[in-house]
């Protein structure tokens, strides 16, 4: 079908004091209308960078070197500035990390969802009207008096609640969520992401949601891109590639995700080896320096994407050779 959101052959460069930080190579990933796709890997990996260049928001020292980036069929990368920011307020919108990024905390939380709606019809008590419904909804109590509330008055758990709620007043039809519940607790985390869930039922946005949890991943999402060092190692159906892993990366996420669905752990995974150092990043294939399977192969000559089920693509040698990893 046709694609809210597709990018093509992504490069992406960090100047740096100590020189050109390769941040994204080649990186590829499509969102289909009403598609839920996670974003996985160690901090460190692209993801949050992925999320920042498809909403406009990368920071000044980087560098677009090459590729596309489709949404609704519109190059993002040739819009202006201000066209960027438009459709930031009025088709895209981003819930973040810490509720802070997009909270003022000098405003009241009712100018702030005011605010938000500017792009849309109405008057301010349609948009009063709207935000007091969808703090509702979000699962704010009491919303008619907690409006005139400032962001200090809440909790972390209630502000991001705020922040999805102000992300979806934007009615976007692609919702990207950066770690929204990494800073909140085991339990609240499951909230938010039953939240997302339903949410994205009832609007039908697309949402794609950047994870280091492979767990949380599988609990929300259709679809599931692994990154590595700056590259999708990994991209398909969530179920498919949970059952049956075509990448060494994303089996070794798993083994260190032992309770696999739905793990709770607030512990990174521990993969043996370090995440490459971005400003020399290794030759052909960047998880060599730390796969168990290794091979001479390796060293010399990038693997290409190749499909490894129906609706799955790994990018790794021991495809080819034996269309399946070694157990
Ligand atoms: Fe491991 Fe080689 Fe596959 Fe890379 S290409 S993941 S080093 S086996
Ligand atoms: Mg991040």
């Amino acid at each position: 079908g046709h694609a809210m959101l597709r990018v093509s052959g992504l490069d992406l460069d960090f100047g740096t004091p100590r020189g050109r930080a390769h941040a994204l190579r080649n990186v590829g990933l499509t969102v289909a209308p009403g598609d839920i796709v996670g974003v996985v890997g160690e901090s460190g990996s692209g993801k949050s960078t992925l999320a920042y260049a498809v909403m406009g928001l990368l920071a000044d020292n980087a560098e677009i070197v090459d590729g596309t980036i489709l949404f609704e069929g519109r190059d993002l990368l040739a819009m202006t500035p201000e066209e960027r920011r438009a459709l930031r307020g009025s088709r895209m919108s981003m819930v973040f990390q810490d509720p802070m990024t997009s909270l003022n905390p000098v405003r009241s939380i009712e100018s702030q969802m005011i605010d938000v709606q500017h792009r849309q019809s109405g008057s301010r008590q349609a948009r009063r009207r709207r935000a007091i419904e969808m703090m509702e909804r979000v699962g704010i109590p009491d919303p008619h008096n907690r409006i005139r509330g400032y962001p200090h008055e809440f909790s972390g758990g209630m502000r991001q609640r705020i922040c999805i709620a102000m992300a979806l007043l934007v009615r976007p039809a692609l919702l990207i969520a950066d770690e929204p519940a990494t800073a909140l607790d085991a339990t609240l985390e499951v909230q938010i992401i039953h939240l997302l869930k339903d949410l994205q039922r009832e609007i039908g946005c697309s949402i794609v949601f950047v994870s280091h949890h492979l767990g949380t991943v599988a609990e929300l999402c259709d679809r599931v891109a692994v990154m590595y060092a700056g590259e999708v190692v990994e991209y398909g159906d969530v179920r498919e590639i949970f059952h049956t892993p075509g990448h060494p990366y994303t089996k070794a996420l798993l083994e260190c995700d032992p309770g696999r669905i739905p793990t709770r752990t607030r512990v990174l995974p521990t993969i043996p080896g370090e995440v490459p150092n971005l400003l020399d990043v290794p030759s052909a294939c960047t998880f060599r320096t730390r796969c168990p399977h290794a091979f001479d192969r390796c060293a010399v000559e990038l693997p290409a994407l190749r499909a490894t089920g129906t609706t799955q693509w790994a990018r790794c040698h021991l495809l080819e050779r034996t269309g399946d990893l070694p157990a």
